[in-house]
């Protein structure tokens, strides 16, 4: 790492001269000194010290003086503007507040367009305009409420006053029968009666059977030298140290190698399977019943020796009607007894379904 001393550049607020050399103190066309709102920048053109006078900088940042506000270097003792003693001093070039803002701005703006010499100007530049941000935002708020209307819209329940127009019910009762039936499988259960045997697959493993010999592109990372960098730190004495380091760069080389891929096989796994009879319940026929009106019954059925009942099922269903719009709802027993065709009903409809007769969920 090299270091460098380059000598900064300052502008004279008072008479608006520009581009004023860092080590000259006081301004040439007005006389007014750096003061606490100097700001020191880079010149297009590096100005580098000699070796003597560079060894004369760097060493601390000026110190404003509490009296007068100008700038002095750090090995004065007093100022050289008022006279002033340095031991009054309460601040530095660094720790001026104001000072470290417009720094900070600075630097922003030149990491941004990787330009020396930024100035104010250009970092107000970059700043957002809050106008646009703000207007941007209410845009985003107004989709988002207008996705939410529209959800609303078709979710949000609402009442109708309406008519039971019809009342409807169905049961079913499952007729099982113990008979013989065929079945195979790789054991055979309590009762099973076997007719045949058979050897079958039972299931495949996984086996290693040779190997292939494949290629693939590898990637490495290769050093291809060093990358030389600049940068540039304010010393507050109206000087700027120049740094030159280097970091390593890397290249991506690609090269074939190849390698060996297993390749496996399916081998099946054989075991006997057994063909057997065997008793079992099995649905024989189903018994239903329906009607249109509030009596509903369980359909009648006889069973023979080898019989019994299994599965009961029941659906009780109604119609509401709301002008010339119909809508089915089902219901358990207990509560769509009490409903008639006729009735007067208020619904609650979301999204189509209804989701509340008379206020009671449905
Ligand atoms: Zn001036
Ligand atoms: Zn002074």
């Amino acid at each position: 790492m090299a270091k460098r001393i380059v000598e900064g550049l300052w502008d004279c607020k008072y008479c608006g001269t520009k581009g004023i050399g860092g080590l000259t103190k006081h301004c040439p066309c007005c006389g007014h000194p750096q003061d606490e709102g100097t700001t020191f920048y880079l010149g297009q053109k590096k100005k580098y010290l000699e070796a003597d006078l560079a060894a004369q900088y760097g060493q601390g940042a000026d110190w404003v003086c509490p009296y007068c506000n100008s700038l002095n270097r750090v090995r004065f003792k007093f100022c050289s503007n008022c006279g002033a003693p340095k031991d009054s001093s309460e601040g530095d070039y660094f720790n001026n507040e104001t000072k470290r803002r417009e720094s900070e701005a600075a630097k922003a703006a030149s990491s941004e367009n990787s330009g020396t010499g930024a100035g104010k100007s250009d970092a107000a530049k970059k700043a957002p305009d809050p106008a646009a941000v703000k207007k941007r935002r209410f845009i985003i708020l107004g989709v988002i409420l207008a996705l939410f209307a529209v959800i609303l819209a078709v979710f949000w329940p609402r009442n109708y006053n309406g008519e039971v127009g019809t009342v409807a019910w169905a049961r079913e009762i499952d007729i099982e029968a113990w008979r013989t039936v065929q079945e195979s499988d790789w054991s055979v259960p309590d009762g099973g009666r076997v007719y045949d045997t058979n050897w079958e697959i039972h299931h495949y493993v996984q086996v290693l059977d040779h190997y292939e010999t494949r290629t693939r592109q590898v990637s490495e990372q290769v050093y291809d030298g060093e990358e030389y960098h600049t940068r540039y730190s304010d010393n507050g004495d109206g000087t700027f140290t120049e740094e030159t380091y280097s970091t390593p760069r890397y290249r991506t080389e690609y090269h074939t190698e190849t390698y060996e891929e297993p390749v496996y096989r399916s081998d099946p796994v054989y075991q006997t399977k057994y063909y057997y009879d065997i008793e079992r319940w099995v649905v024989d026929r189903e018994e239903e019943s329906s009607g249109a009106d509030n009596e509903p019954y369980w359909p009648e059925y006889t069973l023979a020796e080898n019989e019994r009942t299994g599965f009961q099922g029941e659906a009780y269903t109604m119609s509401v009607h709301v002008k010339d719009k119909r809508y089915s709802v089902s219901l358990p027993y207990d509560r769509w007894k009490n409903f008639h065709a006729g009735d007067k009903v208020e619904i609650t409809v979301s999204a189509g379904k209804v989701t509340k007769i008379n206020g009671e969920e449905v």
